[in-house]
Formats: structure tokens, C-alpha cells, sequence
């Protein structure tokens, strides 16, 4: 028997055609420069691919303010670098006191129970980001050896503002720090040395606007010896940071990396290096608050209280009455504007997040989401 060929379409007549802004959750619209680098293939050994490498761990060195040398690219999702911090720091009996604010926090322990680590969860006592003090009861009461904490928990639009003070505090009390920091990198300030983060890691399609499927994660001087020194069995092995140490440090075969992927992420740090933090923080506060302003003039309201509010996914409480899915899919299908539904909650979610963050994107945004609103008043 020879199975058929199946009926073939071309990809240009499934591929949505006028293209969609993206104004969700993830992933970002790709700058032109990142889209031209991504579809160049050449060798993942040797001296060109060895430049690269370096040039783009300094440039990241930048991006997540750090001079620790040990960044790694990850042929995977923002969740493979969860993987990878997890897996270095856990292992059966080892204690993780997880901050968990939402989806994405809670991917944390997850993640830490497979591996057989003790997890205990904190849930802030109403809807807020954690505070020092609740954290420190905590460390007062139990001894750990890992915190996790997620920056900005995209799936309330929650911004754990006190996370500098969280991860100090945690190395006070000897523990290993790892901080999602998937939107909030290169959007807003989280300096990974000043403070005092272990692991930091971010994805290529959330705030550095590059692409889906590859991520970048450093690791301080004090992680990576951690790591070194460990003698229990690793459970990943394309996970293992010292496996990829190869690679990322010396040039040699651990996997194929993902050519298109490392350029891709090399464009974005480069632009984002050219930009300059400095002005990228204030071109994303200017947009969000354009942003949040047009909202409030819709007369919608945020999720997340004022105080902790994550300026680079808004979180918008769901109008009494609206279906949220059919709005967003009546914006698409009208506006060609895409904003993401939630996990459960009545929310929808607009982005602010590297490209996102323009003015003639969220002038666009707001217009379609108006006369959205109008068609399901009407
Ligand atoms: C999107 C997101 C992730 C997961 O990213 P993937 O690339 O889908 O694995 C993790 N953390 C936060 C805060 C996110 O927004």
C-alpha cells in the first residue's frame, strides 16, 4: 500500500493576507532587519559563527546589565529557559519557594515538581504582586535553597514590583535566584547584576521582538560554578548548561543551534543596543500610557490595581455582557489588529512590547478596538 500524496495548498493562501498586527500577548511583530536575518542559513560551527556569538553575548551582557560572560542561546521556548534554570537548580529534595502570581509563575513549580524538588507556593493575600514582607515571613519560617519569581506575570498583567528588593532579600538567605523576565527585559528596567539575579531569562517573541522558538538566558559567575559543580545527574541534555557551555563558550558541537534563530536574536539586541535602554524604557512608557489613556477614554478599566499594574501587557477587565473571544475575533477579522483572550479570567490583553510599543500601532489599536466595541453595543 503507498500512502496518497495529501491535497497541497500553497502557503500563501493560508497565510492571513492583509497580515495582522500583532497586539497580543506573543508573539511581537518582528522588525524588518530581524525578518531579512532569519532567513539566512550558514553554518552553526566555525569562525563566522563564532563572532557572531560573541558579539551577541556582549550585546546581551548590555540588554539584561550584566557582565557575568554566561549567556546561552536556547533552541526552545521562553519555557525551555525555565527548563534549563530548574533543572540546574533542582533536583529530589531540594526546596523552591515558588512566587506564584499566575499561569506562568505557576509553570515554575511545575516544572520544579517534576524534577523532584519540595515546592511550596505563595499566593499574594488579594489580587497584588508580592511584597518583601510576606516573602521574608516566609524564609523566616522554612529554610530553601531556590526562589522563583516571574517580573511581569503576563496572564493577570501583574508587575511583581518589589522583585529588585524579593531577589536581595532571597540572597541575604543563601538561596539561588531565577527571575522570568520574558516581558519585561529591554521594555522596562530589571538589571540582572544590580540586582542580584541568579538566572534571568527571556524569549525571542515577547519583548525583544525578535522571533518564536528561541531564547536567551544568562547566568551569574555564582550560578554557573553551582552548576558546575554539581554531582547529581543532569535530567535534560539539551538543557544541561554545561553541555552548552560547549557551544556558547567555546565554539564546539553540543547541538545544532538554531542558525535563523541566533540571528534573529542578534538583530533585535543590536537594535536594541542602538536604541539604547535609556530611550527604549521611555519610547515603551510614552506608548503604554497613550495606551492606557485611549483605554480609559472606552471607558474600560485594568485588571490589575494601579499599584502593580504591568505596563508591558495591560491586562483590560472585560466589559459586562461581552463576549471577549467574539471581540477579539471580530477585530481580527475586521481590523486585521490581534489583542489575546486569558486563561480563565475576564480579561483580554493588549501588548507593549518592543514593537508594539509605537504610537501609530496603538493609535491603530485603539481606533479598531472602538469601533469594535460600537459593532457588539449596537
Ligand atoms: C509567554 C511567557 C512565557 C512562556 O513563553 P513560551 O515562549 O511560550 O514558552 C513565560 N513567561 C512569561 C511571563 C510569558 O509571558
Amino acid at each position: 500500500m503507498i500512502i496518497p500524496v495529501p491535497p497541497l495548498k500553497a502557503l500563501d493562501h493560508i497565510l492571513p493576507r492583509p497580515p495582522i498586527l500583532l497586539m497580543g500577548a506573543g508573539p511581537t511583530p518582528p522588525t524588518p532587519e530581524v525578518e531579512r536575518a532569519s532567513a539566512t542559513v550558514f553554518s552553526h560551527l566555525g569562525a563566522t559563527m563564532q563572532e557572531i556569538i560573541k558579539q551577541l553575548q556582549s550585546m546581551a551582557q548590555y540588554v539584561f546589565q550584566t557582565r557575568s560572560p554566561y549567556i546561552f542561546g536556547i533552541a526552545g521556548p521562553a519555557s525551555a529557559a525555565m527548563e534549563m534554570s530548574m533543572t540546574s537548580l533542582v533536583w529530589p529534595g531540594r526546596k523552591v519557594l515558588v512566587l506564584n502570581l499566575g499561569t506562568f509563575s505557576a509553570r515554575f513549580a511545575e516544572i520544579a515538581r517534576g524534577l523532584g524538588g519540595e515546592v511550596t507556593e505563595l499566593i499574594p493575600a488579594a489580587l497584588d504582586c508580592f511584597h518583601v514582607d510576606q516573602v521574608k515571613a516566609e524564609l523566616e519560617k522554612k529554610s530553601y535553597d531556590v526562589l522563583t519569581i516571574v517580573h511581569g506575570e503576563t496572564s493577570c498583567g501583574i508587575m511583581n514590583t518589589e522583585c529588585e528588593q524579593i531577589c536581595k532579600l532571597a540572597k541575604s538567605y543563601g538561596l539561588m535566584v531565577a527571575v522570568d523576565a520574558v516581558v519585561t527585559v529591554s521594555c522596562l528596567p530589571i538589571p540582572m547584576d544590580e540586582w542580584q539575579i541568579d538566572f534571568m531569562f527571556t524569549g525571542g517573541q515577547k519583548g525583544l521582538s525578535a522571533i518564536p522558538g528561541v531564547s536567551l538566558i544568562a547566568l551569574s559567575p555564582a550560578a554557573f560554578e553551582f552548576v558546575s559543580k554539581r554531582t547529581e545527574a543532569m535530567p535534560h541534555w539539551c538543557l544541561d548548561v554545561r553541555r552548552a557551555w560547549k557551544f556558547w563558550g567555546k565554539g564546539e558541537y553540543h547541538y545544532t543551534a538554531p542558525v535563523t534563530g541566533v540571528l534573529a536574536l542578534y538583530e533585535s539586541l543590536r537594535l536594541i543596543c542602538e536604541e539604547t535602554l535609556e530611550k527604549r524604557f521611555e519610547r515603551h512608557t510614552q506608548s503604554t500610557k497613550l495606551l492606557q489613556h485611549g483605554l480609559h477614554q472606552l471607558g474600560l478599566t485594568l485588571y490589575a490595581p494601579e499599584s502593580c499594574h504591568l505596563p508591558s501587557v495591560i491586562a483590560v477587565r472585560t466589559p459586562e455582557g461581552l463576549d471577549a473571544k467574539k471581540l477579539i475575533a471580530f477585530m481580527i477579522e475586521q481590523h486585521r489588529v490581534e489583542m489575546s483572550g486569558a486563561f480563565g479570567l475576564p480579561i483580554f490583553r493588549i501588548g507593549q512590547m518592543g514593537e508594539q510599543a509605537r504610537e501609530h500601532n496603538v493609535r491603530r489599536t485603539l481606533q479598531a478596538l472602538e469601533q469594535s466595541l460600537n459593532h457588539f453595543k449596537a
